[in-house]
């Protein structure tokens, strides 16, 4: 099964992750922690993202779409795959499936967790006292630029999936456990089609 799973900044997102690829035996697929492991490496393309990142800002796309397609040459991404964070703009959603189509796949579903602005606001006046990695991102001024970002560049992908019938939308407000309830739920009647 390959999956997209969006979420504003601070959503749950990472923790909806660890369940899906357990839960499906897929590869997890973060462009964020790609791009972090690139600035901490110093590779070019780290060198490239890193502004981009500690601003909030998106990191262009051909970048984002390149270190995406050479992931998904491995083999392990084969069967399916969790994209987490990516795609953010329509030009990666478009690029994505066409990533898919050239390996005879395609997407199954787009998985929406939905948070409103002032609930994400209070986790991350949390998320930055008690982060043990602290993330040069996860500041509030820079939080609120990233959510900013969600709602101009991202958010118009949700109506884009829509339209193609792959969206399922997930109230993100609850437990971690009740949001993977729902959130499986979700994916049993997407395998069940
Ligand atoms: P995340 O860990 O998904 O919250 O991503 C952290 C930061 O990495 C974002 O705020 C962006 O600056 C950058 N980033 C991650 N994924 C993408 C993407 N698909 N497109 C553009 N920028 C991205």
């Amino acid at each position: 099964m390959y999956i997209v799973l969006i979420g504003p900044p601070g959503a749950g997102k990472g923790t909806q992750s660890q369940h899906i690829t357990e839960y499906l035996g897929i590869p997890h697929l973060s462009t964020g922690e790609m791009l972090r492991e690139a600035i901490a490496q110093r590779t070019p393309t780290g060198r490239h993202a890193e502004p981009y990142i500690s601003r909030g800002d998106l990191v262009p796309d051909p970048v984002v779409v390149e270190i995406v397609g050479e992931r998904l040459q491995q083999p392990d991404c084969a069967r399916g795959a969790l994209f987490d964070g990516y795609p953010r703009t329509e030009g990666q959603a478009e690029s994505l499936s066409e990533f898919l189509e050239q390996r005879g796949k395609q997407l199954d579903v787009a998985i929406e967790i939905a948070v409103d602005d002032e609930e994400l606001l209070r986790r991350i006046v949390g998320r930055a006292r008690t982060a043990s990695r602290p993330r040069t991102d996860d500041t509030p001024e820079k939080f609120a630029n990233r959510l900013r970002r969600f709602h101009e560049e991202t958010s118009p992908l949700l109506a884009y999936y829509e339209e193609r019938g792959l969206l399922e939308r997930i109230d993100g407000i609850g437990s971690p456990d009740e949001v993977w309830r729902h959130t499986k739920q979700a994916i049993d009647a997407r395998l069940q089609d």
